[in-house]
């Protein structure tokens, strides 16, 4: 494999760079020329190509975002878009592409994989959803964002002896809500894959003011149980207590990645290339019971998430 290309898709996510870089420098390590392709499929059919090298990753591990931009591509969903990508591939050279992104970024790479492209996919997402890995780049730091917006909610929440909503991402993973729910000792979780009852949340802030409690957290994944401030509404006409409501939004998208998200890029970004030289295709890599690991795309994307039922009950457990 004498040229390979690598692109960011769907959402940012921190991490992305250290990724890039790896791919880039793993690629140049093993006499490889890499092209960065820009704005994800919609710059691969548009051409917007360029050839990294060591330099061009200098200095972009610890940064939050993509240098290589991000985008949504409706045209590439089509198959005269991706004829169109497949044709600027050819004219390029570029013989194996690595596509860093989520399941939407995935089945593109599919799509490139069934037409002859050799492709390996990264997964790039701070939701966490992809089922068949226990971690994708950029959620352990999107998870460091959210609980250190906890903390500081939790001391101005005590001031006053409020009860606070914190919003978070994750309409279809409740991921983020759960982990930084349990990190963040909330006093409810509200998911996506679990039903919830307002008179549980209810009591459990009546039973903490009665004894004394100074504040409250509560974790929703966005989306879920209507409007998050109307929640607040009814919690505060229900309990009396008064009730905050804090949208964290795309706050969670950025900031500088995690030890952790760097070191699973650095890792799954060179074992994306060594798949690639060993001629593989159509596979993605990510973290399982803390090795790094590959699968067959077409496999990873059709597994169903396992929801972590066992940590949402000890959010319950250690929250009475
Ligand atoms: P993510 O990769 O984060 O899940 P999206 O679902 O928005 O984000 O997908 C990113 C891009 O992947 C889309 O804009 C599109 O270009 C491509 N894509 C998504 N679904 C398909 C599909 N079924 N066929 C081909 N390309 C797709």
């Amino acid at each position: 494999m004498k040229t390979i290309g690598v692109l960011t898709s769907g959402g940012d996510a921190p991490g992305m760079n250290a990724a890039i870089r790896a791919v880039v420098r793993a690629g140049i390590y093993n006499n490889i020329k890499v092209m960065g392709i820009e704005r994800g499929y919609n710059g691969l059919i548009n051409g917007n190509i360029k050839e990294m090298n060591l330099s061009s990753v200098a200095d972009i591990i610890h940064r939050g975002g993509t240098v290589l931009k991000t985008a949504r591509c409706e045209e590439f969903k089509t198959e005269e878009g991706r004829k169109k990508a497949l044709n600027v591939l050819k004219v390029f050279g570029i013989e194996g592409l690595v596509v860093i992104g989520g399941d939407g970024s995935f089945t593109g790479a599919q799509k490139l994989s069934e037409a002859g492209i050799k492709t390996i996919g990264i997964p790039g997402t701070i939701d966490n959803d992809l089922a068949y890995t226990d971690y994708t780049i950029g959620f352990d730091t999107a998870l460091n964002t959210v609980l250190d917006a906890i903390t500081k909610i939790r001391d101005t929440s005590a001031s006053h002896g409020r009860a606070n909503i914190v919003e978070v991402m994750g309409r279809h993973c409740g991921d983020i809500a759960l982990y930084a729910g349990l990190a963040g000792g909330a006093e409810s979780v509200i998911v996506p894959e679990e039903e919830f009852s307002i008179d549980d949340v209810c009591r459990k802030l009546i039973q903490g003011r009665s004894r004394g409690k100074l504040h409250s957290i509560i974790m929703l994944a966005e989306g879920i149980g209507g409007n998050a401030f109307e929640l607040g509404k009814e919690i505060e006409e229900v309990t009396g207590i008064e009730t905050k409501v804090t949208v964290l939004g795309h706050i969670q998208r950025g900031g500088n990645p995690s030890a952790f998200d760097r070191i699973l890029a650095s890792k799954l970004g060179a074992k994306a290339v060594s798949l690639l030289i060993e001629g593989k295709s159509g596979r993605v890599v990510g973290m399982k019971d803390h090795k790094i690991i590959d699968m067959d795309i077409h496999e990873a994307l059709s597994m169903e998430r396992q929801f972590d039922k066992e940590t949402y009950k000890l959010t319950k457990i250690l929250s009475i």
